[in-house]
């Protein structure tokens, strides 16, 4: 028996050369943060930007049912 799986197709290895200043990217997951925290705030949940799994608000925290991160 031979069994023909497809597999998805990998991620890309190749990355640009120049790495994004670290200011930009604190900045983009700072954004990312406050997209969560407003979700948070509105809803009581939002999605996990680590893992995107359902992050609820617990006690002023955001914690993340699937990963365990916290959010404060
Ligand atoms: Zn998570």
């Amino acid at each position: 028996m031979s069994s023909v799986a497809t597999r998805p197709l990998p991620v890309s290895p190749v990355r640009p050369k120049r790495f994004r200043s670290e200011g930009a990217r604190l900045r983009t997951l700072e954004q990312k943060l406050n997209g969560v925290w407003e979700g948070l705030r509105a809803d009581g949940a939002a999605e996990c930007p680590l893992c995107g799994g359902a992050m609820e608000l617990r006690a002023g925290a955001g914690s993340c049912s699937r990963c365990g991160s916290t959010l404060t």
